[in-house]
């Protein structure tokens, strides 16, 4: 198709009259981590409490993604890239919607996270690094899959024989060997009250 002619269509109601309906401030909480390191646990804890509290939530995770968006993607560099680019134009969209946007993707290298930065305002993107020992990670091994990369049966492993470029100034940092699971996503509620996403009292989810 001859690009040219598409042209950008203005529409009527804009990003600002549909947050005006709601009681939030759009973003994505951009969950990045090792496998296992928790980024679905929390983000399913946080997306629950929000929930509760009548915020408007979207959850993007990995796998699920994978089974219909991005079922035509594999892991290659190429794939990888255009999987996370992908994650983030639907999460633009859906911060446009007005909605919180949560995202558990491994996403282990800077450049793609830049990526996904760059498609929103800056204060719309919250990169939440879970900061889970490589050690650790691999005791739990929740889905085996380390066991399968050690034996050789998964190549390009994040952490075994693919690397993971951790965040340098994540918003929030979460470490998993340090607070369970309802003490992280109070950390991650804590950080949306303070500065404004969501209405409430910070103290109710001080540490
Ligand atoms: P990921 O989405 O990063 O691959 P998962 O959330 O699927 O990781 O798995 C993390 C595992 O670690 C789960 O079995 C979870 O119960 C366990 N876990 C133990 N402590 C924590 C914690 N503090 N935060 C998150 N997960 C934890």
């Amino acid at each position: 198709m001859e690009k040219s002619n598409i042209v950008w269509q203005n529409q009527h109601v804009t990003k600002e009259k549909r947050i005006s309906l709601l009681n939030q401030k759009p973003c994505i909480l951009w969950f990045t981590g090792l496998s296992g390191s928790g980024k679905s646990t929390i983000a399913n804890a946080v997306e629950e409490e929000l929930h509760k509290k009548g915020i408007k939530t979207y959850l993007l995770d990995g796998d699920n993604v994978r089974h219909g968006l991005n079922k035509d993607l594999g892991f290659t560099e190429m794939e990888r890239v255009e999987n996370i680019r992908r994650i983030g134009e639907v999460s633009k969209l859906f911060v446009d919607a007005g909605l919180i946007v949560l995202t558990a993707f491994i996403s282990p290298f800077k450049s793609d996270r830049q990526i996904a930065r760059s498609l929103v305002g800056y204060d719309e993107f919250l990169e939440v690094f879970i900061d889970t020992p490589l050690s650790i990670c691999e005791k739990r091994d929740p889905k085996g899959l380390y066991k399968k990369a050690r034996e050789g049966a998964i190549k390009n492993f994040t952490g075994i024989d693919s690397p993971y470029e951790a965040p340098v100034e994540p918003q929030i940092q979460l470490k998993t060997d340090e607070c369970d699971i309802q003490a992280c996503a109070d950390k991650v509620i804590f950080h949306l009250i303070k500065y404004g996403y969501i209405k409430g009292d910070e103290n109710d989810y001080a540490i």
